[in-house]
């Protein structure tokens, strides 16, 4: 970094992101996700989207050169990201000069850091996520055994048609496995669209965010029970359910059980039915 003052505001002055980019030679890995996000303003609204973060912890996953970090350094937060790319290394490590004991970077792979070792407190989740590996950090952040999870609140980017899937209603098409596993114990919305051209490289396609604050776990539930019913009732989806459910032992009787016509496909459930059905088919504790 060229010498960073202090502004008006006591927050260090930094140089663009454009110009951090540009000194490193950051340029975008297509193989590792890389779509960055410059507009100052726009990450300074993404990072406002968990609340208040003064002095709370938040992980980040792949903060690259680090311009959504600044943004939640500037908001107060503890930030420890991991981040893949060793070249993004030396400007995350200016970029921690400049917030002195606010940022911990991990040099790793996020799919096997277990985010439960890095923080004593609750945690944040706030990430411009890589979509190659989006949807398994985020089915694993919500899989997790003992609920409420360590985590306060999930905020990440993903491509439109991900968030859509993950806050679908039923009756919908993009009402799946995804929608029941983020919404049986958890409340995820679209906090925001990001339009294409807000990043360098632009993707193919729209982006939004994606908040998520944990929800009281239905009672009587065995996790994993939801997710084999969810997998044989979507997995063929286009067939009713005494079709697609017929392979999981009581399934059939535990629709007669709650009132649920064998006729009926998946999608029309709501994700209560599901967690109902799954409840009946879970032994007790
Ligand atoms: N946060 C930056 C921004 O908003 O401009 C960069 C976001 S970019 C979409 C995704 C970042 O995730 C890249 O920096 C990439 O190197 C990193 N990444 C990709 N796969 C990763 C993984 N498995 N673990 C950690 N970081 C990863």
């Amino acid at each position: 970094m060229s010498k960073t003052g202090m502004s008006k505001g006591g927050l260090p002055d930094l140089p663009p992101l454009r110009e951090v980019v540009a000194r490193h030679g950051l340029s975008a890995s297509k193989a590792l996700g890389q779509n960055f996000l410059f507009d100052e303003q726009l990450l300074d609204r993404i990072a406002a989207i968990p609340g208040k973060l003064a002095g709370a912890n938040v992980l980040e996953v792949g903060p690259g050169p680090g311009g959504l970090t600044r943004a939640l350094l500037r908001a107060g937060a503890n930030v420890t990201a991991i981040e893949m790319d060793k070249r993004c290394l030396p400007a995350l490590a200016e970029l921690g000069e400049a917030f002195p004991g606010q940022l911990k970077v991990i040099e790793g792979d996020a799919l096997k850091v277990d985010p439960a070792t890095l923080f004593d407190g609750p945690w944040h989740v706030v990430a411009n996520l890589p979509y190659n590996v989006g949807t398994a950090l985020f089915t694993g952040w919500l899989s997790g055994k003992d609920w409420p999870p360590a985590w306060q609140s999930l905020t990440l980017m993903f491509q439109l048609e991900v968030a859509e899937r993950i806050v679908a209603g039923t009756d919908s098409d993009a009402f799946g496995r995804l929608a029941v596993l983020a919404q049986w114990r958890a409340c995820p919305r679209i906090a925001m669209k990001v339009h294409r051209s807000a990043f360098t490289p632009p993707p193919k396609v729209m982006s939004a965010i994606v908040h998520v604050t944990p929800a009281a776990m239905p009672e009587g539930v065995v996790p994993r029970m939801l997710e084999r019913v969810t997998e044989a009732a979507f997995g063929q989806r286009r067939k009713m359910l005494r079709q697609s459910l017929k392979g999981l032992p009581g399934a059939l009787d535990a629709l007669e059980k709650l009132g649920i016509d064998a006729q009926r496909r998946a999608e029309t459930l709501t994700v209560a039915d599901f967690v109902a059905i799954a409840r009946v088919l879970s032994p007790p504790a």
